[in-house]
């Protein structure tokens, strides 16, 4: 060794006395398996080489230096010697234990040192480059990927401590509430099926694998012995070579796996070096097994590195020559260029093998691009692109991604579960007498049905083992029903009458609702009251009846004061006697009650008012009667044509208010679970009044909690989904929907969390909504099939009823019936005081006097016969009978059949005598 350094000395001397300074030396330093990284130098430096316009004369020569990946003594020598030899720049080496005494050599004599290795160390102001990304930027790439693909819970296995410092953001960024994640070694040895039936066991999906790229194969293929390579598995594997794996194997497989990678093997610039370094190596006759397909991203990146170096060195030395300098480690000096230059390159962009190559002060490289990659069928493909600036872009178009996914589904057999529970499921008859899917029919079936013709899958129904919807033990945080099926893999669908809940939605995932429903209560039809023997009394109300009955008695009691005050009330009892000894009034009180109970219902009485007083109380009285009749008959028609049912209960409201109405819904289902999770007091008072009845008020399914209705006399409610009630009474006659709709939700097609295969799904279920299909399967299984519509003709009926008349309506008869008393009565008084004047007049007494002794008759109340007085005497307006309306004013008898004084001389010829009433 001591001798291949002389000579290299000897050389370079001579070189340089020749004057033909322009070949620059460059260390590289390499272990015994680095092949490729050496032949990605050696090559690198040919091209620029032959590249005569970055080096018009002379250019780079290598100076290769092999040494053991554990052996720090003998690779210090190694750098020692070179360094002797005078370099520009020292490369590599890959090895962690090695690279560290590199560094410091390079640091100490301030010589460019380029590493291409994964280093999580800082190196602040050191003589260093490294164009590996950077650790902390890759680590934030995998959890923006994670955070794409939206894994909630995952298990992260990696191999060594390494891995954890890559996965150190992924950790970071899991909060304490959100979904567990567990971390798991890979052992020592090559068998890591105990650790993969451990993962699998507890049923997790999601791998996030960070391990050597020797491991991934040995990995995946013991994975898929223990069955951890199925429908639904989605692996996330670190390792940037991940592009160089043989995938073979698992590219026709059901598990979805994603990475990253440096280097696209497609691109023309990896393919121009590969056939770089196959022509050379060939040309050389050595063996080379690079391919495109199997360059590595620290091969890449060494190439890389050296062409930075090469053009930082040639962009410097045009402003200022660089001379490379014999440092010896023994008596260490500086070359005084090399920080100059180490800074240069961290200011310089170039476009690599690797995408864009840049650093940030430190000589990091922070900011690269990467693509996202996965296996397909074709094997490794670009499906997008993390940047550290922008962090994800796919590149797949919706349309790409649903194309190869309905490639998949044309070759697939779904297992969809379910549960009996009609319409959506139920048995066919006669049992036992099919198989397969022909056992079931029913509403999901056609739907599902409907959704594989257009997707182009097939399917088999499977019954839940445990009947259930599917709901989360608080306590052991374990799913039940058709929920667990999905999550352990039993299933791929999911259909029944299985309500879209927040909570299911982050165990499952749900298509869009193909059915929309509220909660709503069942309850039985009212029962038939008997006829009542006094219904004729309902169309008005008791405080009606009482008012009209006062009313009564109190326009008679009027009418009889205003016609004992009126003048005109008062008549000859014997028209023939001209001067009559005393005069009568017909308005008795016995008559008064007959004539007001003749118009109240509706006839008549010979009793008829005469004065305008008493004619106004009657007329008030006829109205009010006529109203209030006209109003009694026509509640009373709606009264006697509507049986009244004895309706208890109409909202939720009516049942929280009470004990004697039990009521229940589903065990575990959703309704429960709204009334559980309500905010609201009445519901949160409905929920705890279900949970502590004895006997338990929850129904396994939707059949027993009808049959408990239909069977508890009106003593049981059930709160069901409005679809089910539906479905019920349109068949069961003697049950009813009571009140609307207590909340708003859908019955979606539930796949498992992340299934590929949602977004096709819901696709077809929107399209057969948008065609009418899902209204027409509804019709067929809620109206048609199975005895649907058996209760048209009953429907109607039982919502309508008839309400009894209230004050509030009938009032205003009352106040008009008032208010004719009252206007009445003051006719009355006038009438009342304009005769006494006369009287007092005529008799030449005083008003006061005659007043006195108007009042005192009126005020005795009894006798219908009065002494004539001058001023009653007088009245001369007079017909036959003041009741029947005028007459002749010069006729022999006044108004009220009494002889006019001023036709006292007149013969009076018996036609005009008053008819006798
Ligand atoms: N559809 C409900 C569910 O998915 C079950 C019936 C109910 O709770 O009323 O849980």
């Amino acid at each position: 060794m001591e001798l291949l350094s002389l000579l290299y000395f000897l050389s370079c001397t001579i070189v340089l006395a020749s004057g033909q300074n322009d070949y620059v030396q460059i260390g590289g330093i390499f272990g015994p398996d680095d092949h490729d990284l050496e032949v990605a130098f050696r090559y690198a430096v040919d091209r620029i080489n032959m590249d005569r316009i970055l080096f018009p004369h002379g250019g780079l020569k290598p100076l290769i230096e092999k040494v053991s990946p554990y052996d720090s003594f003998q690779t210090s020598k190694r750098v020692c010697n070179i360094t002797q030899l005078g370099v520009a720049a020292i490369f590599g080496p890959s090895s962690r234990l090695t690279s560290n005494i590199v560094q410091s050599t390079c640091d100490t004599l301030e010589i460019p040192h380029l590493e291409t290795r994964w280093d999580p160390k800082p190196h602040p102001r050191s003589c260093l480059i490294n164009l590996h990304p950077y650790p902390q930027s890759y680590s934030r790439a995998i959890k923006d990927l994670l955070k794409e693909m939206q894994w909630k819970s995952f298990t992260i296995i990696y191999e060594t401590n390494e891995g954890l410092v890559r996965l150190q953001e992924v950790l970071k960024s899991h909060g304490p509430s959100e979904y567990p994640i567990t971390v798991r070694q890979l052992g020592e040895g090559h068998d890591h099926r105990p650790l993969l039936k451990q993962i699998q066991a507890s049923s997790e999906s999601h791998i996030l694998l960070d391990c050597s790229v020797e491991k991934i194969l040995e990995v995946l293929t013991q994975a898929k012995e223990v069955k951890m390579m199925e429908d639904y598995q989605s692996y996330v594997i670190t390792n940037l070579d991940l592009h160089t794996v043989d995938m073979e194997e698992f590219r026709f497989g059901r598990t979805n796996i994603t990475g990253f990678r440096m280097v696209d093997p497609q691109s023309k610039s990896i393919q121009n070096a590969v056939n770089d370094w196959q022509f050379g190596e060939m040309r050389s006759g050595r063996r080379i097994n690079i391919t495109a397909n199997t360059v590595k991203t620290e091969t890449a990146l060494m190439y890389d590195a050296v062409r930075l170096f090469a053009r930082a060195f040639v962009e410097m030395n045009r402003s200022s020559p660089i001379n490379t300098t014999h440092l010896s480690c023994d008596d260490p000096g500086k070359w005084e260029p090399g920080y100059k230059l180490i800074n240069y390159m961290k200011f310089m962009e170039l476009s690599g093998l690797t995408g864009y190559v840049r650093f940030d002060v430190d000589g990091r490289r922070v900011d690269f691009p990467l693509d996202i990659i996965e296996l397909d069928r074709n094997g490794f493909v670009k499906t997008g692109l993390w940047d550290y600036r922008t962090g994800i872009n796919y590149t797949r178009t919706e349309d790409e991604k649903l194309s190869i996914i309905s490639e998949s589904l044309q070759n697939k057999t779904f297992v969809v579960s379910s549960r009996l529970g009609a319409p959506f499921l139920m048995e066919r008859e006669p049992k036992g007498a099919y198989t397969g899917n022909e056992r079931y029919e029913g509403y999901s079936m056609d739907l599902i049905d409907e959704v594989s013709k257009i997707l182009g899958f097939k399917y088999v129904f499977e019954l839940v083992p445990d009947g259930r919807y599917g709901s989360l033990d608080p306590k052991t945080k374990k799913w039940d029903g058709l929920v667990k099926q999905l999550l352990e893999k039993k299933a791929d669908l999911a259909i029944c009458d299985l309500t879209i809940t927040y909570s299911r939605e982050q165990a499952v995932d749900f298509t869009m609702p193909f059915m929309n429903l509220g909660i709503s209560i069942l309850y039985s039809k009212p029962v038939k009251q008997p006829p009542n023997l006094f219904s004729f009394l309902s169309p008005l109300s008791v405080d009606v009846w009482i008012y009209m009955a006062t009313a009564y008695l109190g326009v008679s009691v009027v009418l009889f004061v205003l016609a004992r005050l009126s003048p005109y009330e008062w008549r000859n009892p014997h028209p023939c006697k001209q001067d009559p000894e005393e005069l009568e009034n017909e308005l008795t009180l016995q008559n008064i009650i007959w004539h007001n109970c003749g118009s109240l219902m509706q006839q008549g009485s010979d009793v008829a008012p005469k004065a305008v007083s008493t004619r106004m109380v009657a007329g008030m009285w006829w109205f009010f009667t006529l109203i209030m009749i006209s109003s009694y008959t026509a509640n009373l028609a709606a009264f006697l044509t509507v049986e009244r049912m004895d309706v208890t209960i109409e909202s939720a409201e009516d049942l929280a208010k009470q004990t004697k109405i039990k009521y229940g819904a589903v065990e575990g289902g959703s309704t429960a679970s709204f009334f559980k999770e309500s905010n609201f007091s009445t519901y949160q008072r409905m929920w705890s009044f279900m949970e502590s009845a004895r006997p338990p008020v929850f129904a396994k399914s939707n059949s027993e909690g009808v049959e408990r209705v239909s069977k508890g006399k009106r003593g049981y409610a059930f709160l069901m989904e409005s679809t089910s009630i539906e479905y019920v009474v349109e068949r069961q006659c003697d049950l009813t929907q009571v009140g609307g709709l207590l909340d708003s939700k859908g019955y979606g097609i539930a796949l498992p969390l992340n299934s590929p295969y949602r977004t096709a799904v819901s696709g077809a279920v929107l399209k057969l909504q948008e065609g009418g299909k899902l209204h027409m399967l509804k019709t067929r299984w809620w109206k048609e099939k199975h005895g649907g519509g058996s209760c048209k003709e009953e429907k109607s009926s039982a919502t309508e009823s008839a309400n009894e008349l209230g004050l509030a309506n009938v009032g205003g008869v009352f106040v008009v019936l008032i208010s004719g008393m009252g206007a009445a009565a003051i006719v009355a008084v006038l009438e009342f005081l304009w005769n006494t004047k006369k009287v007092a007049v005529e008799e030449r007494a005083t008003f006061k006097s005659a007043l006195q002794e108007e009042l005192r008759f009126v005020l005795k109340c009894h006798g219908s016969t009065k002494p004539v007085r001058k001023g009653n005497a007088k009245e001369d307006s007079g017909g036959k009978s003041g009741g029947t309306g005028g007459g002749n004013s010069q006729g022999p008898y006044d108004k009220y059949g009494n002889v006019n004084k001023s036709n006292k001389s007149m013969v009076i010829s018996p036609d005009e005598l008053p008819s006798k009433k």
